[in-house]
C-alpha cells in the first residue's frame, strides 16, 4: 500500500513542486486524507504521519535542509518519515507551551562539537519501524523541563537508535506505532532544525498546521460510517419498509449528515488559513480538529446503533471506524489540550 502511495505522490503531497513533491498544501493534503480516510484511517495515518516527519524542514525555510531532505522523497522506492515527539512522562507537556517547565525526563540533547549526542526514548511514534528519517525533539541538556527543546532529522540507520516492537492498537492497526530509542545517537549540527530552544515553537507551527488535516482523517472517518449506514438504511426491510423511512432512523441519518459537512467545512476553512497564513493559525485548526473528533466518534456511534447485530460483527466493517475513532481524538491535540488552544486564541487572538 506505501508503494501504491508513493506511486500517486502521497507520501509527498505537500512538498513543494521545486523538490519533486505534490506541491498540493494544506488544502490538498487535508482533503486527500479524508478521502483515504473514509476507508481506512490507518492508511491515512502513514501518509500523514510521514508528512509531520517532514514539516520542520517545510517549515524551516532553510534552503540548504531543504535541498538535502525534500528530494529524498520523491525517488523511486517510497521513503517514510515519522515524527517523533511523545515519551513516558512527557505527553500533553510537549505539546502545551505553558506547560514545557514541568515537562519531566525529556530526552536530552548535548553539543560536543559538530555533532549532537541525543539520548531517550520516543513512544507511540507512527511509522518508526519502517520510516527512514524521523523528526525528532529534545531537550538541551540542562534546560529545565523541554525549555530548551531543539528539533533535529535524524537518519533512523544511525547507530545508537533502536526500533522498538510494534503497539498493539486499539484502532488505526493498519499504521504500525512503536517506541523509538536513543543511546548516544551522534546526529551532525547541520541535522538541527531552527535554532537550540526552537523546538517548541516549530513544534506548534506544526501543529496548528496538522491539525486542520487530522480534522481531514476525522471526517473521513464519520463519512465512511455514515455512507455504510445510507447503504445499509436503504436496503435493510423492517416493519414494512427501508429503514430510512423511519422516523427516528430518518432523524438520526440527517444529523450524522450534518455533523459530516459541518467538519468538512471548518477543516477546509482551518486548511484554508493554514496554507495562507504563516506562521499558521492556532485557532481554527484546534476548533476544526475538536468538532471533527467528536464528529467520528458519534457518527461512528450512531451507524453502529442503526446496523443491529451485523454492526457487532467484525466482517460488517463498522466497528473499525469506531476504534479508530477513537484514536483521531487523541493525536496533535486531546480534546483539553485543544480546549486550552482556543480559549487562549478566544482571550488573547492567535
Ligand atoms: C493513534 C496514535 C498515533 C500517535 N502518533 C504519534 C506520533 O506519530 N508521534 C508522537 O510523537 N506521538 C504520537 N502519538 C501520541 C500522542 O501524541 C499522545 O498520546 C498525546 O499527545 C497525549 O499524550 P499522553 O498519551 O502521554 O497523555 P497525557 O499527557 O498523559 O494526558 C492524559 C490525559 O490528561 C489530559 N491532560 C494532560 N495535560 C493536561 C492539561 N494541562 N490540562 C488538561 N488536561 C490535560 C489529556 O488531555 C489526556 O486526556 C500518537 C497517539 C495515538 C493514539
Amino acid at each position: 500500500m506505501v508503494e501504491q502511495g508513493h506511486s500517486i505522490g502521497l507520501t509527498r503531497v505537500a512538498i513543494p513542486r521545486d523538490f519533486g513533491g505534490l506541491g498540493l498544501g494544506m488544502l490538498g493534503t487535508a482533503v486527500a486524507l479524508e478521502e483515504i480516510a473514509s476507508v481506512c484511517a490507518g492508511t491515512a495515518l502513514i501518509f500523514g504521519a510521514a508528512m509531520l516527519g517532514q514539516a520542520p524542514v517545510l517549515l524551516s525555510g532553510d534552503p540548504r535542509l531543504q535541498s538535502r531532505f525534500l528530494p529524498l522523497f520523491s525517488g523511486d522506492e517510497p521513503v517514510l518519515a515519522c515524527n517523533a515527539v511523545t515519551e513516558e512522562e512527557a505527553g500533553c507537556d510537549l505539546i502545551i507551551p505553558d506547560n514545557a517547565v514541568h515537562a519531566r525526563e525529556v530526552m536530552s540533547a548535548r553539543r560536543e562539537g559538530d555533532h549532537y549526542v541525543l539520548n531517550g526514548r520516543k513512544r507511540f511514534i507512527t511509522n518508526a519501524q519502517v520510516a527512514r528519517f524521523a523528526s525528532v525533539f529534545a531537550n538541551m541538556e540542562g534546560a529545565p523541563g523541554a525549555t530548551g527543546l531543539t528539533s533535529f532529522m535524524v537518519t533512523l540507520n544511525t547507530p545508537g537508535v533502536t526500533r522498538g516492537p510494534v503497539a498493539d492498537k486499539m484502532g488505526y492497526r493498519l499504521c504500525l506505532g512503536s517506541e523509538l530509542l536513543f543511546e548516544d545517537v551522534r546526529v551532525p549540527v547541520e541535522n538541527r532544525v531552527g535554532d537550540e530552544g526552537d523546538g517548541m515553537a516549530i513544534n506548534m507551527a506544526q501543529s496548528n498546521m496538522a491539525r486542520a488535516s487530522v480534522a481531514g482523517i476525522s471526517t473521513g472517518v464519520a463519512r465512511g460510517a455514515l455512507e455504510m449506514t445510507l447503504d445499509w438504511c436503504g436496503t435493510r426491510v423492517q416493519g414494512g419498509r427501508h429503514l430510512h423511512h423511519h422516523q427516528f432512523t430518518a432523524a438520526k441519518l440527517a444529523e450524522m449528515s450534518a455533523k459530516v459537512d459541518a467538519s468538512r467545512l471548518l477543516y477546509l476553512k482551518a486548511a484554508h488559513k493554514a496554507e495562507n497564513e504563516l506562521p499558521a493559525p492556532q485557532y481554527e485548526p484546534a476548533v476544526a480538529k475538536l468538532f471533527a473528533d467528536r464528529t467520528a466518534i458519534e457518527v461512528a456511534d450512531l451507524a453502529m446503533s442503526l446496523a443491529g447485530a451485523r454492526g457487532y460483527l467484525r466482517s460488517f466493517g463498522l466497528e473499525k471506524r469506531l476504534r479508530d475513532a477513537y484514536g483521531t481524538r487523541i493525536h496533535e491535540g486531546t480534546p483539553e489540550v485543544l480546549a486550552l488552544a482556543i480559549t487562549e486564541s478566544l482571550y488573547l487572538g492567535d
